[in-house]
């Protein structure tokens, strides 16, 4: 009797109501940021949590481990940006003893002075952040003359082996003129472009017209190149991006299109801020404190379970234009620098 009990009751607590596992745990490390991406964060900051609110090193790694304990293969460390925390080494030397593929997302503007540390820990893929090849535009949109130290260091990282993926958000009239500049840099070089569309989030001042869809991007692919060079790759499982290459580019590139065609179906990712809260959609209101529960020395175990239980099956609940277009919907979530993408 016990036995069968416990078989109906082994669902794995990353498994949701729609069968969806979720073997990826997405880790903010940090709220604030060196940049200042208007996408990103609200030009009048946001309300930062106070320093003794956010996850130490161990509790970072505590959390950590009971995710990988549930079956989470696989964590990306984000922010705000990752590498301005002061314990960043101590933080990867921690999770490397875990059993995961560790990964970083970074605007790289420091991350040359991170080389070692990211080799030493095994860390060998790197996102990057870089939505203008023109140093004007990269600062109008950043707030911060970085163009030079971020694309060197895109650079650096190539040449140091990491394997290395741009994300660009494309808006339109602002760096929409640059898609075949960024596919082109992937001639001689071997990264993967993705195109992200501007999604909405609290306090970036969204707006559909301002996005540039796959349909539109594509479009703009297929004028300039001839049929038989543009190539559709096979996405990976659980692959975010539709990925395709120029016939005889070292590099490919691809979209992520969250805004026109979802990939809920395929989603593995859970979210964990740097205050500790799980977050079961990038786009989801909701959110559960593992944190709190962590220091009163309770398991955080039921808590993720009753998080993953209640995901949404489409973008945390706002699954048409129509909502995902109603600031008071989207107002309700974080910004993202405080969520990490
Ligand atoms: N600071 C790091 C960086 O920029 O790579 C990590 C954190 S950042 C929040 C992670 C990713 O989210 C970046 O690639 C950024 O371009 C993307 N992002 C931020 N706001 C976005 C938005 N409104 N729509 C789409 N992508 C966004
Ligand atoms: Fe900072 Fe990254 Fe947000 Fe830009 S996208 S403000 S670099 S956290």
């Amino acid at each position: 009797m016990t036995n069968t009990n416990n078989i109906v009751n082994s669902k794995s607590i990353l498994k949701d109501n729609f069968g969806r596992d979720h073997a990826y745990l997405r880790i903010s490390l940090i709220e604030r940021c060196n940049l200042r991406c208007s996408y990103c964060m609200p030009a009048e900051g946001v309300k930062l949590s106070p320093k003794s609110h956010l996850m130490t090193s161990d509790e970072i790694y505590n959390i950590a481990k009971t995710f990988v304990k549930h079956g989470v293969k696989k964590i990306r460390l984000t922010g705000g940006e990752p590498l301005i925390r002061k314990d960043i080494p101590v933080i990867l030397e921690k999770l490397a003893t875990l059993n995961v593929t560790l990964s970083i997302t970074s605007n790289a503007v420091i991350i040359d002075k991170h080389i070692a540390i990211l080799k030493q820990n095994n860390v060998n893929k790197i996102n990057i952040s870089l939505d203008s090849l023109d140093r004007k535009k990269f600062k109008e949109i950043t707030l911060r003359d970085q163009f030079d130290k971020v694309y060197s260091n895109l650079l650096l990282l190539v040449e140091e082996d990491f394997e290395v993926k741009v994300n660009v958000v494309l808006m339109k009239g602002f760096n929409d003129n640059e898609i075949i500049n960024f596919i082109n840099l992937t001639k001689d070089l071997p990264i993967s472009i993705r195109f992200i569309e501007f999604m909405p989030f609290d306090g970036n001042k969204w707006d559909k017209n301002k996005m540039v869809s796959y349909k539109e991007i594509m479009a703009c692919v297929n004028s300039t190149y001839k049929t038989n060079e543009v190539i559709r790759l096979t996405d990976a499982k659980n692959d975010t991006t539709k990925n395709y290459k120029i016939k005889g580019y070292k590099g490919s590139f691809g979209v992520i299109s969250s805004v026109t065609n979802p990939f809920c179906d395929s989603c593995n990712r859970l979210r964990l801020t740097a205050n500790g809260k799980i977050k079961n959609c990038l786009f989801s209101a909701s959110e559960s404190d593992l944190l709190t529960t962590l220091r009163e020395g309770k398991s955080i175990e039921p808590v993720i379970k009753k998080a993953v239980e209640a995901k949404f099956k489409v973008r945390g609940g706002m699954d048409t234009l129509e909502k995902l277009q109603e600031p008071k919907l989207h107002n309700q979530n974080r910004s993202m620098i405080t969520i990490g993408g």
